[in-house]
């Protein structure tokens, strides 16, 4: 047998005994996913075990290793909750998260072992093409950049969205979404809500087709430069596009 300290407390254990199996059997908690005792050789790929093996030299910095692959010998000395332990497993949780960011293991690891996360790819590469389209063509200015917690999101402007969907097509990875069910149109990204409206229905063939703010926006922006849009507006596209054919419009 041979004496190792843990976190300031000696204890005895077997020679190349392997360090995981101590911190376990000792009831110390470490977050660790693809340890298996079965297995002759630890694989040592998510990181997530990190400890730092102190220097006995006072002052001295310590190393991070992983538990996993540690074996006991005498005189070691093993600290499980230091802040360079919690960068370490910060840094693994992070590219584990970005390699499956659905994961709820991954998530609760983070949660106990108090390790800030980064936010979950939302599929926006930030081109902000939503965003002036929004504002240059649509005229609405629902959407903006905002920074939060050192990150550019696209974000809502509360209560300007008319419900186009001119962002959606636009859209170069379709991380915005529409959705139209029960009669109401819904915009999003993320989990986030941009616009929540009524469908109204075409009064040709009664399809549900547009919102009332995206007509009473277009009918302010253009019935004064063209007199007969205002009725086609009521219309959705192809039936506007007989009626435009059979006035020889077209
Ligand atoms: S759906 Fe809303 S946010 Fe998207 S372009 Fe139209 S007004 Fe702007």
């Amino acid at each position: 047998m041979i004496q190792i300290t843990i976190n300031g407390q000696d204890i005895e254990v077997e020679e190349d005994t392997s360090l995981m199996t101590i911190l376990r059997k000792e009831g110390i908690a470490i977050p660790s996913l693809c340890y298996h005792p079965a297995l002759s050789h630890p694989i040592a790929s998510c990181k997530l075990c990190a400890v730092e093996i102190m220097n006995t030299d006072a002052g001295a910095p310590g190393k991070i290793k992983l538990a996993c692959t540690l074996k006991a010998q005498t005189g070691l000395v093993v600290e499980t909750d230091t802040e360079a332990v919690r960068q370490a497993r910060t840094t693994a949780i992070n590219h584990l998260l970005s390699l499956a960011p659905q994961s709820e293991i991954l998530l609760q690891i983070a949660e106990r072992f108090q390790l800030p996360t980064t936010p979950a790819p939302d599929g926006c590469i930030r081109c902000r093409l939503c965003v002036q389209i929004c504002k240059e063509i649509v005229g609405a200015n629902a959407l903006r950049t905002s920074r939060i917690n050192d990150r550019t999101f696209v974000v809502p402007d509360p209560g300007n969205c008319i419900g186009c969907g001119t962002c959606v097509n636009i859209c170069p990875t379709k991380a915005i979404r529409i959705e139209d069910k029960d009669n109401v149109r819904t915009i999003s990204i993320r989990d986030e809500i941009i616009g929540r409206h009524p469908l109204l229905r075409c009064e040709g063939c009664g399809a549900m087709f547009t919102t009332p703010r995206f007509l009473d926006h277009v009918h302010s922006r253009s019935t004064e430069h063209h007199p007969d849009v205002k009725e086609q507006h009521l219309y959705c596209p192809s039936c506007a596009k007989l009626i435009r054919r059979s006035i020889g419009a077209l």
